[in-house]
């Protein structure tokens, strides 16, 4: 027999749901057994139910807001903004659809008519990150159906209970209930998904390893469609500005919001040695005034635990590592609460480190580099192998010109933190951070694909050229 899935709220260590792993043959043969008549109501019909689907969320809002609390162990007031997030995603999609997969006519040669207009793929395996478990998805299941597609959603296993609660709320406003189906399970489950024959395209938020795996996974099948949004080591780079204490507070949201789990967060600091230890100052006491406690506790906290306590021992050791391999630690990682994944904002300067490692520590830890060229700003901001967000704080409006051009990021950003954009924003990133399937506004174009089609009512049609002559001695015969 199969364990069933638990999920634990990080803050507090209790059981917080329990459930049996799905079926992947079952859910996946249910959704496309539902899609063809999705796939023929008419447009009004699905934008209606996602709207009324926004009603239901509105009206269960709160209910949502405790539960992603509670899940992913976010203070309320930022699980109030995700859901905020999800409410606005049924706006932006139909607009985008509208825009990027609205039908078009093309005009061709003797007033003939050529029209372009959007299928869906058919059934879309939807897998979610922990890190914002309803809106992430959301941002693929809504212009999923509204283009069409049926989808089975496979929520992340650290957090299954907002995965549900979101799937019954869609239920709840008319979405039929083959046509979005929840599956429980974990990377091996999401993998039978993405494999089944009967899946037309991945929809994934997640690691850049998973992302890739499922990127080889599929190599050989160019017809499955895959839009991977992945990881990040972000870089926010502060140059001359006299007003540090503001850029602090820039730095400090875009590092430790969410407790720096979000595919946004600045892992790297760059700073122009000129105003490092001013700057650096500022961040450190802002730092150390950041309350880290549980979703409900008053004073209201600015972030809460992690997720769980392995990725909190992770974080621990990688502050170490990065002390023992030359770092300078400006503020100590510490695990304040016991046998909790509570783990406190940390800051180490690594400009003295040889090899700095590019991976994603997905958590509140700030790495700082000194430089003292801009050019050195750029390239040590480059100087990954992701390529999601980046920010420039200060800085001329000529430096801000080159920071845009030369940077490798599908968000750069200028005097504004790397986290937070509106939710019709295209999200993607380039090297290990996206395939060029952004979400967001071009949501759309993963999610139908264009048929053109030349059309006229009669059957009307002769051969102008390169016909022999008739042989009309030969007629009558
Ligand atoms: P994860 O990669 O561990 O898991 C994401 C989902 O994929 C889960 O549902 C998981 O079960 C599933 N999965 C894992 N391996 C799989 C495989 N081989 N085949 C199929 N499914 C598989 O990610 P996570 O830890 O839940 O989320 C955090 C990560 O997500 C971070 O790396 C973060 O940067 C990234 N993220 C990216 C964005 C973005 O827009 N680019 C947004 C949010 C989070």
């Amino acid at each position: 027999m199969v364990a069933p899935l638990l999920s634990y709220e990080p803050a507090t260590g209790t059981l917080l749901w329990q459930g049996e792993t799905g079926d992947v043959d079952a859910e996946v043969a249910r959704a496309r057994g539902a899609w063809p008549k999705w796939a023929a109501q008419p447009i009004a019909y699905r934008i209606e139910t996602l709207r009324r689907f926004v009603n239901v969320v509105r009206r269960q809002e709160d209910a949502l807001i405790d539960l992603i609390a509670r899940e992913t162990g976010k203070p309320l007031w930022d699980a109030r903004a995700e859901v905020e997030a999800v409410i606005a995603r049924v706006d932006s999609t139909v607009a985008a659809y509208s825009e990027r997969t609205g039908q078009k006519r093309l005009e061709a040669a003797l007033g003939a008519r050529q029209s372009v207009r959007h299928k869906p793929h058919g059934v879309m395996a939807v897998l979610g990150p922990y890190n914002a478990p309803a809106d992430l998805p959301n941002g693929h299941i809504v212009p999923a159906l509204l283009s069409g597609n049926a989808v089975v959603f496979k929520p992340s296993e650290k957090t299954p209970a907002v995965g549900e609660m979101l799937v019954k709320l869609y239920h709840e406003a008319g979405i039929p209930t083959d046509a979005l189906r929840l599956l429980i399970g974990g990377p091996d489950i999401g993998k039978a998904l993405a494999a089944h024959p009967d899946v037309a395209g991945i929809l994934f938020t997640g690691s850049s390893q998973a992302g890739m795996a499922i990127n080889r996974q599929f190599a050989a099948q160019p017809s499955k469609i895959l839009a991977l949004e992945m990881g990040a080591n972000n870089a926010i780079v502060v140059w001359d500005t006299p007003e540090i204490s503001a850029a602090a507070a820039l730095v400090v949201q875009s590092a430790f919001l969410s407790g720096g789990q979000r595919c946004t967060a600045a892992s790297r600091l760059i700073v122009h040695d000129t105003v490092a230890d001013r700057l650096i100052g500022e961040v450190k006491k802002l730092a150390d005034r950041l309350i880290v406690d549980h979703p409900h506790a008053s004073p209201t906290p600015y972030m809460g635990p992690v997720i769980d306590n392995p990725t909190a021992d992770g974080l621990t050791e990688s502050f170490l590592y990065l002390m023992s391999h030359g770092g300078r630690p400006i503020k100590h990682m510490v695990r304040p609460k016991d046998g909790l994944p509570f783990v406190s904002p940390a800051i180490i300067d690594v400009t003295a480190m040889k090899e700095r490692p590019d991976v994603e520590l997905f958590g509140p830890l700030l790495q700082i580099v000194r430089v003292s060229e801009f050019g050195e700003a750029i390239a040590e901001a480059n100087a990954s192998r992701y390529g999601l967000a980046a920010a420039l704080i200060g800085g001329t409006p000529e430096q801000y010109n080159r920071f845009w051009s030369n940077i490798r990021a599908g968000m750069i950003h200028w005097n504004r933190p790397t986290t937070g954009l509106a939710a019709s924003a295209p999200t993607g990133g380039i090297g290990i951070s996206g395939n060029h399937r952004p979400g967001g506004w071009y949501a759309a174009d993963y999610c139908a694909y264009p048929v053109v089609s030349a059309e006229i009512e009669n059957v009307r049609a002769s051969i102008g050229v390169g016909l022999k002559d008739i042989d009309i001695s030969a007629m009558g015969e």
